[in-house]
């Protein structure tokens, strides 16, 4: 299996496909070999995951195994193929596969606002990515579904820390603060992997960009994203609305113009990322060259748009 980066996801619709194509991923991508890992756990594992994602317009399973496919696609770039150890790898494939399990379907916004029992648990903080986690950690606990089991390298407790630091950074709430982090971390001209801050760098910038990594996709593609994303936020506007909650900027559908919002979105969040992953590895410089396309297109539609409203 070779990896490409236009590869696309959206064909593949059942959760039996996708779980297929998910352990593919694994296997070719070739650290849990090196690292030793029994493949049973690993497929029972994903089958149990791939059954807790629920049926969201975007926070689903196909979200998961594409930022899985992604994530082995970055991962066999020179720089990250070279550097970084299969441990981390490893956990960065199961970061991907795991990072949005049992999403509700609306933001941390709206479990704050109507004082969730989830909202209260994590004191407001990162609740559903501390709820990803959750859910993931405790099917680790069952030792028929630990597919960490056979990793000796480190030790238990570290691997869960990594694997706490990695799900909660995808929270899009930290995103700036972040971003100052990673173009401080990237100013130099030497890139040391063995400094372990900057793993751990590199390693939320991974999980980050594969993450987000749909709007970097050949427009077509990308689009269906977009349009996921923008269907969960109006739909949410729509409850905010019923309940009489305040309606978050993006989530009123006779305010936010998709167009606009995708251009934006790439704009002030996305580009800068890939922008600063390309200053470690030029190779990925093609995902901001699709992405200032991308950007180019939304912005003469939403210009397109605007006309035909006059
Ligand atoms: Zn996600």
């Amino acid at each position: 299996m070779k990896f490409e980066r236009t590869y696309s996801v959206l064909p593949m619709r059942s959760r039996r496909e996708l779980s297929a194509l998910a352990e593919k991923i694994f296997i070719e991508q070739g650290s849990m070999k090196r690292l030793g890992v029994r493949p049973d756990p690993l497929s029972r594992f994903i089958k149990e995951i791939g059954d807790r994602y629920r049926d969201n317009p975007y926070h689903n399973f196909q979200h998961a195994v594409d930022t899985l496919y992604t994530m082995a696609w970055l991962l066999n770039l020179p720089i990250f193929k070279k550097n970084l150890p299969d441990f981390h790898k490893y956990l960065l494939l199961m970061t991907a596969l795991v990072h949005d399990v049992e999403h509700p379907g609306h933001d941390n916004q709206w479990e704050i606002k109507t004082h969730s029992p989830l909202a209260k648990k994590y004191n407001n903080m990162s609740v559903i990515e501390n709820h990803s986690l959750a859910v993931s950690k405790e099917l680790l606990e069952d030792p028929e579904l630990d597919v960490f089991a056979s990793i000796e390298e480190y030790k238990r407790q570290d691997i869960l820390k990594l694997f706490d630091q990695l799900i909660l950074c995808t929270d899009f709430s930290w995103h700036k603060v972040f971003l100052d982090e990673l173009t401080e971390g990237t100013s130099r001209n030497k890139f040391d992997f063995k400094e372990k801050e900057f793993l751990s760098l590199m390693c939320r910038t991974l999980i980050k960009a594969a993450d987000i990594s749909n709007t970097s996709k050949p427009f077509r593609q990308a689009k269906v994203w977009g349009q996921r994303v923008m269907n969960e936020f109006w739909a949410q506007g729509e409850m905010e609305k019923k309940f009489n909650l305040p309606v978050g900027p993006l989530n009123d559908s006779s305010k936010s113009e998709f167009n606009s919002a995708q251009a934006g979105f790439i704009k002030f969040a996305a580009y800068e990322l890939f922008a600063l992953l390309s200053r470690v590895e030029e190779k990925s410089e093609e995902m901001v060259r699709a992405l200032q396309q991308n950007q180019i297109i939304y912005e003469r539609n939403a210009e397109r748009a605007a006309a035909s409203l006059k």
